[in-house]
């Protein structure tokens, strides 16, 4: 099985894995002020270095959650709380989206960039809004310009919080550089396990109402004993990624789709090196994934499928597809693809491409 889906979770990394089996074995709850305590506070505070340092945050403006749905809602919870008129992008994850309902949504392009001068427009009207933009989205991997949308809110005094879960580990990402107030980040998509995530927020930004108030872990901003190994993953994790230069691969694998009639979403937007969004007109996006899991090859579907019917993609919808967004899969490169995987795609694509387009009846007018 070759497995393309690496927005979906990533390999675990080897160094996740030691890292977390070094501190399975550390007894301890970060709380108790024995010496075992102190020695898993000792893990957490590292990790919490660690991973501050590499995402530009004071250590000490990083809280722990269980990954990043749960930063996403710690961050909407706490800034957009005083009746915040909040702004979200189109194509924000359901992390972002199911956390305020009836917020405004600002429109994208056809490449899935933020329309800025809307969001100027908006902020003129509500100036101390909660924006909430994602660097990089999960299904077309589109970067969002965050620097200008952050001086669009300081200047309007509103607040950003930025959805950089697909893009941490996969290109440079910075808090302070951005410019943005807070940022949530998630291990399982940089090669960490599942079950630990961060927000980190910017200086005085610190001081955040819980969503989660429990024992006042995490000075008081998210309750709950941390999952130690987990994090101590999370961080290896972190400091392993580097540059990892899937662009080139992932372009020769969008030439075979193209040849074979693909059309590619998004593609016209800086874009995640290791994403791309292969819509294949006529063909809907399940059968494509069915057909390539059955020929050994793991990609997903924008589109979600339940009761046997495929609901667009609202990321593509929002772009402005039309019939191609549910048309449409994601194929996502994992830190450790070779160009062998990259062999084998083209294979299984054009295999599927010929026998789901000639099998294609003529699409309703
Ligand atoms: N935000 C984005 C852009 C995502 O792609 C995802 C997961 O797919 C999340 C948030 C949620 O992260 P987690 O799975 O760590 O809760």
């Amino acid at each position: 099985m070759i497995y393309l889906d690496a927005n979906a979770t990533e390999p675990l990394r080897p160094e996740a894995r030691d890292a977390m089996l070094a501190a399975l074995d550390v007894t301890g709850n970060p709380s108790s002020v024995h010496q075992a305590g102190r020695a898993a506070r000792r893990i957490l505070e590292d990790a919490r270095e660690t991973l501050a340092g590499r995402f530009g945050a004071h250590a000490a403006n990083l809280v722990f959650t269980s990954g990043g749905t749960e930063a996403d809602a710690l961050a909407i919870h706490a800034l957009g709380r005083d009746h915040r008129r909040i702004i979200i992008g189109a194509t924000e994850h359901d992390a972002v989206r199911a956390a305020c309902p009836g917020a405004t949504i600002l429109p994208v392009d056809r490449d899935g960039l933020a329309d800025l001068t809307r969001l100027e427009t908006l902020l003129r009207d509500t100036p101390s809004a909660l924006v909430c933009l994602m660097l990089a989205n999960n299904e077309t991997g589109t970067i969002q310009p965050i620097r200008e949308a952050a001086h669009l809110c300081r200047a309007r005094g509103a607040l950003l919080h930025v959805d950089a879960v697909q893009a941490a580990g996969r290109i440079p990402v910075d808090l302070r550089q951005l410019g943005a107030h807070s940022l949530a980040i998630s291990s399982h998509k940089l090669g960490g396990p599942a079950g630990a995530g961060a927000l980190l927020l910017a200086s005085g930004m610190d001081h955040l109402a819980p969503l989660i108030a429990g024992g006042g872990q995490e000075r008081g901003r998210r309750g709950g004993t941390p999952p130690v190994s987990a994090i101590a993953g999370f961080a290896a994790a972190a400091a392993a990624v580097s540059s990892n230069g899937l662009a080139p691969l992932r372009d020769q694998m969008e030439q075979v789709a193209l040849r074979c009639g693909a059309v590619l979403c998004g593609a016209g937007a800086e874009r995640l090196p290791n994403t791309t969004c292969i819509a294949l007109p006529g063909v809907r996006a399940d059968a494509q994934v069915i057909a390539l899991d059955l020929d050994g090859v793991a990609v997903s579907a924008g589109a979600a499928c339940s009761s046997g019917k495929v609901a667009a993609s609202h990321v593509l919808t929002a772009m402005g597809l039309g019939p191609i967004a549910g048309e449409a899969i994601r194929v996502s490169l994992p830190w450790n693809v070779t160009e062998a995987d990259g062999a084998r795609f083209a294979g299984a694509y054009e295999r599927m491409a010929e026998r789901l387009t000639h099998a294609l009846a003529p699409r309703a007018a």
